[in-house]
């Protein structure tokens, strides 16, 4: 075998998919668990479509609609409490990255008794509960990647979950509910999605399949981010959700890079939302690679659309305006953090710990 493709999740696409699909569910379970953040899921009408197809399905459910951005173990063992008294059969995770991740963590929280150190190594002694993902943002992946990503507050950073249990077994993308997000919002999820893109193309395990889907999501988000800034209409909004999508499939074989490594650390410490903090580094990652695989870092401009690697500067400067400040001592703490992450390996060009620090000193002092 030179390469290994797998993808379980069942993708729906489209709008008014939800309720087209609505009898996929029965096969789930008789209750469901609903989760979202606390206040965008009511106000897009996703949950609202999840609860008349749930309605439809004669399924029972009920709702978690505590979950914070970057959410923490304690939040999800909390929730998956929940989950367990309510005697959900399987779990639906609606929202932006946030409570996709923590309804996949909270499905395997609900059926183990287990504790951090084997939540994040797995095997699970039992099977983890069916997860159904909306995505209503477009930039993680979520929705079609066996990863969650929690906040750690034993090892200060944001750790994550990589195990095939938790890939959603069912996942709906309708880009309307995306229609409404905040401009920085849209902004920092596309950024998202094209760092994993991106990195995914670097990646020391990129296969012809994952480059393939990465090229594609770069070809489509190098248009998008180009009329980021102003109005977006449905047309992009359905090409955002789409390539995010393609890009979630490339990382789910490819891992991340040292790029999302050193952005965990900005959004652990600084609150920087993560699509923003790989968008902050994302230049000078791809000077320092370029380096010495100028040719990859090439086709990878080129699929963009785009002139140069400056062209790529100047957009996102544009779309992420100023930057926040950053000390020397933070510089070093971020990297000493950066260089233990997993990803790190996955770097065609392995940087050193001083490496990562002068990435990071030249994205906000340059
Ligand atoms: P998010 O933290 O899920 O959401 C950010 C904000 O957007 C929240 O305030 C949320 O409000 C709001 N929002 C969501 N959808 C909206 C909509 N349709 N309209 C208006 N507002 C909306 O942000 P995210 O960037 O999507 O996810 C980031 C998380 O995903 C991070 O923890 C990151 O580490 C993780 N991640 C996971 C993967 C993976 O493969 N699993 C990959 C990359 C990143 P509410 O709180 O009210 O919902
Ligand atoms: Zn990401």
């Amino acid at each position: 075998v030179i390469c290994k493709f797998f993808m379980p999740t069942k993708v729906f696409l489209g709008k008014d998919c939800i309720i087209d699909n609505a009898a996929q569910l029965q096969a789930l379970g008789k209750k469901a668990f609903v989760v979202t953040g606390r206040s965008s899921a009511k106000a897009n009408g996703s949950l609202a479509s999840v609860e008349a197809a749930l309605r439809a399905s004669k399924i029972a459910y009920s709702v978690f609609d505590r979950i914070l951005s970057n959410p923490s173990i304690e939040l999800v063992r909390e929730a998956a409490k929940v989950a367990k008294e309510e005697g959900a059969d399987f779990i639906i995770g609606i929202g932006g990255g946030s409570p996709m991740d923590a309804a996949k963590a909270i499905a395997v929280l609900a059926a183990n008794e287990i504790d951090d150190t084997v939540l994040f190594s797995g095997p699970y002694p039992q099977p983890v509960l069916p997860i159904v993902a909306v995505p209503t943002t477009a930039g993680t992946g979520s929705e079609v990647t066996q990863y969650s990503i929690l906040s750690d507050d034993r090892l200060q950073t944001k750790s994550s979950i990589a195990n095939e249990a938790i890939f959603p077994q069912i996942a709906f993308l309708d880009a309307s509910y995306t229609q409404h997000l905040p401009v920085h919002v849209t902004i920092n999820t596309a950024i998202d999605a094209l760092s994993h893109a991106i990195e995914g193309y670097l990646s020391a395990k990129a296969t012809n399949i994952s480059s393939m889907l990465a090229a594609e999501s770069m070809t489509m988000l190098g248009k998008c981010v180009k009329v980021l800034a102003g109005k977006v209409d449905f047309a992009v909004r359905e090409q955002l959700l789409y390539a995010s999508m393609l890009a979630g499939m490339v990382i789910a074989h490819t891992g991340t890079t040292a790029l999302h490594s050193m952005g965990y650390s900005l959004t652990y410490f600084k609150d920087i939302d993560h699509g923003r903090a790989n968008g902050l580094l994302m230049y000078q990652y791809l000077e320092f690679i370029s380096m010495e695989h100028p040719s990859i870092v090439a086709k990878i401009v080129s699929l963009l659309g785009m002139e140069n690697l400056g062209e790529l500067k100047n957009c996102l400067d544009r779309l992420l305006g100023d930057k926040e400040l950053i000390s020397a001592s933070e510089i070093q703490q971020f990297s000493a953090k950066a260089i233990q992450a997993k990803n790190i390996v996955n770097t065609i060009r392995r940087p050193s710990q001083e490496d990562l620090a002068g990435i990071i000193e030249r994205s906000f002092c340059g």
